[in-house]
Order: C-alpha cells, then sequence, then structure tokens
C-alpha cells in the first residue's frame, strides 16, 4: 500500500467517504473521479487481476440496492448525474430509457406532455 492509497473497510464506507449529503435535492454527489459527467472509481478485479474503472452510480446502487439485471442501464431519477444516493436511482433498459439528449444534457421525457 502507498501513501496516496487510501484503504477503506468496504465499499459501503468507500462511497460515503467520497460523497457528500446535498442537504437541498438531497443528491449525494460524488467527490472523487468524473467522466461525461458521471462519477467513476477504480477498482480491483478479483477475476480479472487487474484494476478496472466502474461507474459511481452503478456501484452505488449495486451496494445499496442490489444486483444490476443483465444488458440493465442505471437512471438517474434526479437527473443529476453525479449523484450516488440509491434511492435516486432506478434500473431501466437500454431500449426504454426515459432519457433524452437534449441541449447538451441529458433530461427526462415528458410521458403525458
Ligand atoms: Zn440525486
Amino acid at each position: 500500500m502507498t501513501a496516496t492509497t487510501k484503504h477503506y473497510r468496504d465499499m459501503e464506507e468507500r462511497l460515503i467517504v467520497n460523497s457528500i449529503v446535498d442537504p437541498v435535492t438531497g443528491c449525494w454527489p460524488w467527490l472523487g473521479k468524473q467522466s461525461g459527467g458521471y462519477g467513476k472509481l477504480n477498482v480491483w478485479d478479483k477475476v480479472k487481476k487487474c484494476r478496472i474503472t466502474l461507474w459511481a452510480h452503478r456501484v452505488a446502487y449495486e451496494t445499496f440496492i442490489g444486483p444490476i439485471d443483465e444488458g440493465m442501464e442505471v437512471d438517474h431519477m434526479c437527473e443529476n448525474t453525479i449523484c450516488i444516493n440509491p434511492n435516486h436511482l432506478q434500473q431501466c433498459t437500454g431500449l426504454s430509457n426515459t432519457m433524452y439528449y437534449h441541449h447538451g444534457r441529458y433530461i427526462k421525457r415528458e410521458v403525458n406532455g
């Protein structure tokens, strides 16, 4: 272990330490590395025996709620893509994704006008 590597007891602790709670929205903005507006983190893959990069919101979903089904994506109900609050996340299929890209950001598609 090096001085730059923090040791976390488990993934739950790592997620909490690397995020804050927004008192207004209830979001947990990720404080770690980001890519394309999404939080990401490096983890050791025991099977592949190498470091892999995972999306923080997907890790939060699997850590606090449960496994993500095959082929499913994790959608932000709060539209805050940096948020990892499991209560703001839901599984959705890529095909029925309710988000669409509009003026540089993903926004919810209004179903009933
Ligand atoms: Zn949120």
